[in-house]
């Protein structure tokens, strides 16, 4: 069609004038205060900011793990905003993959086993075989195609975050969420999960938002968004 949207200027995310309100005890918290932006599908955004400043509370919003006090967010066009928990649920499962600081990987499992949780979670009666194969499939895509059957505490941090993102591309989610993937890291581990990331996100065509502390990485992201006390400071477009 001639007016079909080229696939690159399609809005993944789109965060419209967002606003989240907590009660601690009596006082209000205004953890996000009117926030908007976009992000385009197949790019890889960060969100920084000091400690306190709403990032987390965003990336739940995004994450249609938390709702918005007012405005809306929409994925893939979707104002999840307005889905109820069921809709929400399968969307999340369908949708997104999560990355977190802390890996949250399972000890009695090897990393292949872990990989293929979530894909039981969205395919219960996906055959056995199946799910072993497509979890080797993305390790092995990672570069962990020798670590299939190790559990994760014998593996590094850099390696673990790399199962942990396995975890998140099983389900072939349109959108990843990492809140603070390096977090845990030390400098040259976090830049590979970076690397990595922004890898995925071009061969894949996934997008990516991520929150991070550390200015350096961000420079293998195509948008930075900058946050402070719960509003937009700025926006800088890299790529
Ligand atoms: P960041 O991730 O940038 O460190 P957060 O989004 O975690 O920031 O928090 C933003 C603000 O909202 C902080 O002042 C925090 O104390 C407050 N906050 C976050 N979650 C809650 C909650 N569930 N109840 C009350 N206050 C909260
Ligand atoms: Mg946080």
């Amino acid at each position: 069609m001639a007016n079909s949207p080229d696939k690159k200027s399609e809005i993944a995310i789109k965060v419209d004038n967002v606003h989240k309100t907590y009660m601690s005890g009596d006082v209000e918290v205004k953890a996000v205060s009117g926030i908007s932006f976009n992000v385009k599908k197949g790019e890889f955004a960060s969100i920084v900011g000091p400690s306190g400043s709403g990032k987390s509370t965003l990336m739940n919003l995004i994450g249609t793990i938390d709702r918005p006090t007012s405005g809306a967010v929409y994925i893939d066009g979707v104002n999840v905003s307005k889905m109820n928990e069921d809709e929400l649920a399968s969307f999340r499962n369908k949708k997104m993959g999560f990355v977190f600081q802390a890996f949250n990987l399972i000890n009695g499992l090897t990393a292949q086993q872990n990989v293929f949780l979530p894909l039981l979670a969205n395919v219960p009666e996906v055959p056995e075989a199946q799910r072993y194969a497509k979890a080797a499939e993305v390790l092995t895509s990672l570069g962990l195609g020798e670590r299939l059957k190790l559990p994760p505490s014998k593996l590094s941090g850099g390696e673990q975050q790399r199962v942990a993102i396995a975890r998140a591309l099983i389900n072939d989610p349109s959108l990843i969420l990492a809140d603070e993937p390096t977090g845990d890291l030390d400098t040259k581990s976090g830049e590979n999960v970076v690397k990595l990331l922004s890898k995925i996100s071009k061969e894949r065509d996934v997008t990516i938002l991520m929150i991070t502390h550390n200015l350096e990485i961000t420079e293998y992201c195509d948008k930075v968004i900058y946050i402070r006390d719960g509003k937009l400071e700025k926006e800088k477009v890299l790529r």
